[in-house]
C-alpha cells in the first residue's frame, strides 16, 4: 500500500469549500490578492524563502530576514492590520485572511520583528505617549529596531504575576535588577518590553510596571540559549543595576498587569496562519514521501487521514469565526486558546509522523529538526495546560 490514498485527501486551498469571510467586496479582495501576488513575484527571493523556513530566527538568517522586513514595510506589507496613520493599511478581516493565504502559498516569511509588530506595538498604541509612538513605531515596523518581550523569569512563567525583577525609583528613572528568560529574539534585540516589580508590598498583580528598555543600557547582559534542535533563537537576559529613565514607562506606574493583559492585537485573522502553515507542511510531507517512494503502513495512513481531518477542522473553525467577526460579531470566548491547543497538538503529531514515515530519509530534510523543535510549541505563548484551563473556565464556564 502506498500513500496515494492519503495524497488524494490533500486540502483544497482555493476551492469553493473555503469562501473568504464577508466584509470587503469580492472585486476589491481579488485586486488585493493580485497586487500582493504580483509584488511577491517581483520581490521574494529563494534566499528569503529558505531563511524563513521553519519560522526560527537564528544568527545565520537574521540579516536576510531583517532586509526582507524592510522591503515588506516600505511596500506597506509589514503590518497591514495596523492603522494607516502608523504605516499599516487598516486592513479588514477578509484582507488579513487573504494576506495570510497568499503569503503562505508563496512561502513568504512575515516581518522578522514579529513580537514587536504583533504584541508590543498594540500596547504602545494603546498606552504610549505621543512621544513614544513617534519614537518607536516606525523603526519597529521596518525591523530597523528589533524588539523582544521580557516577561518570563526562572520562577515566573505561567504564573507571570509572581515575577521578581525589581525596579526602584532613582533620580529621574528606575534602577532595575533581576533575570528574564526564554526571550525570543533577545540576542538580536535593540529594545525590550520589560515587566518589573515596582511595589513588593501590595498583592502581586498590583505592583508590576512595564518599561521600554534599551538593550544597550549599561548592566544588560544577554546570553543566548541553545535548544535541543541545535539553534539559539532565544536568550536569557541578566539586568544588574540598569538605570532606565522615567520616559521608558509604558502606561502608569504599578499598572503593568493591565498592559500585559490587554491583548489588543489588530490582527484579527492572525489565527488563520496556524492552519495555513500546518496545511503547507502537511503537503510538503506528502510531496517528500511521494518523491522518496515511501510505502506507508495502514497505521501511518490512518494517522495521516486523522491529521488531515484535524487540520480541516481548524480551517472550518477559523473560517466560521472570522466570518462572524467580519460581520461585526465578537470573538468567541477562549477561541485563541482552542486554536493554540489544536495547533500545538497537530504540529507535534505532524513532526512525529514525518520522521516515522520518511525514516532515515528524514535526516536530509527539515523533518528531524522539526521533531526536536516541536515540544516547544505546547509551551511557548502559554502552555497547553494553561490553555485547557482557559477553555474550561471561559469557554465552557466550568468552575476554577
Ligand atoms: C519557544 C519559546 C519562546 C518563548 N518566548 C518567550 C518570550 O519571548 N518572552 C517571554 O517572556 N517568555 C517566553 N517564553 C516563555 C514561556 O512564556 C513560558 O515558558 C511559559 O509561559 C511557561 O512557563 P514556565 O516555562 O515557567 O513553566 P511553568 O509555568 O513553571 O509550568 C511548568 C508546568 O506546569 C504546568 N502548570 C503551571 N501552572 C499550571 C496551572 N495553573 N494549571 C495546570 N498546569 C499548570 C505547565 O503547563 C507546565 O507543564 C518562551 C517559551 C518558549 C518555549
Amino acid at each position: 500500500m502506498d500513500i496515494d490514498g492519503a495524497v488524494t485527501l490533500m486540502p483544497d486551498r482555493s476551492g469553493p469549500q473555503s469562501p473568504p469571510p464577508a466584509q470587503a467586496a469580492p472585486d476589491g479582495l481579488d485586486q488585493f490578492r493580485a497586487s500582493l501576488t504580483d509584488w511577491l513575484s517581483a520581490n521574494l527571493t529563494p534566499e528569503v524563502v529558505a531563511s524563513g523556513r521553519g519560522g526560527l530566527v537564528v544568527a545565520e538568517t537574521i540579516e536576510i530576514l531583517r532586509a526582507w522586513n524592510r522591503t515588506l514595510a516600505d511596500a506597506g506589507w509589514a503590518a497591514i492590520s495596523w492603522p494607516a496613520v502608523y504605516g499599516g493599511r487598516d486592513a479588514t478581516v477578509a484582507e488579513q485572511l487573504a494576506f495570510h493565504e497568499v503569503m503562505t502559498e508563496a512561502q513568504a516569511p512575515g516581518p522578522v520583528n514579529a513580537i514587536g509588530v504583533a504584541n508590543i506595538a498594540p500596547a504602545i498604541m494603546a498606552f504610549g505617549t505621543s512621544e513614544q509612538k513617534d519614537r518607536y513605531l516606525a523603526p519597529m515596523l521596518r525591523g530597523d529596531e528589533i524588539w523582544c518581550q521580557g516577561m518570563s523569569e526562572p520562577d515566573a512563567g505561567s504564573d507571570l504575576a509572581s515575577l521578581k525583577t525589581s525596579a526602584v525609583a532613582d533620580n529621574d528613572g528606575f534602577v532595575v535588577n533581576g533575570q528574564k528568560t526564554w526571550n525570543s529574539l533577545g540576542q538580536f534585540a535593540d529594545w525590550c518590553q520589560l515587566y518589573v516589580r515596582t511595589d513588593p508590598s501590595v498583592p502581586k498583580h498590583k505592583g508590576i510596571t512595564c518599561l521600554l528598555v534599551d538593550m544597550r543600557s549599561a548592566g544588560v547582559e544577554v546570553r543566548p540559549v541553545r535548544t535541543m534542535a541545535g539553534d539559539s533563537s532565544f536568550s536569557e537576559i541578566f539586568l544588574t543595576d540598569v538605570w532606565v529613565p522615567n520616559t521608558a514607562l509604558l502606561g502608569s506606574i504599578h499598572q503593568g498587569w493591565r498592559v500585559a493583559m490587554t491583548t489588543l492585537s489588530h490582527e484579527r485573522a492572525g489565527v488563520a496562519r496556524l492552519h495555513l502553515g500546518l496545511t503547507a507542511r502537511f503537503n510538503e510531507l506528502l510531496d517528500d514521501a511521494r518523491s522518496a517512494g515511501v510505502v506507508a503502513t495502514p497505521v501511518q495512513r490512518d494517522r495521516l487521514a486523522r491529521l488531515f481531518a484535524y487540520i480541516s477542522t481548524m480551517r472550518w473553525m477559523t473560517t466560521r469565526e472570522l466570518e462572524a467577526i467580519g460581520g461585526g460579531g465578537q470573538p468567541s470566548p477562549a477561541m485563541g486558546s482552542v486554536a493554540k491547543l489544536m495547533w500545538a497538538q497537530a504540529t507535534q503529531e505532524l513532526a512525529d509522523l514525518a520522521v516515522g514515515l520518511l525514516g532515515t530519509g528524514a535526516l536530509a530534510g527539515p523533518w528531524t529538526k522539526n521533531l526536536a523543535a516541536a515540544p516547544a510549541v505546547s509551551i511557548a505563548g502559554g502552555t497547553s495546560e494553561i490553555n485547557r484551563n482557559i477553555v474550561a473556565e471561559h469557554g465552557l464556564g466550568l468552575p476554577r
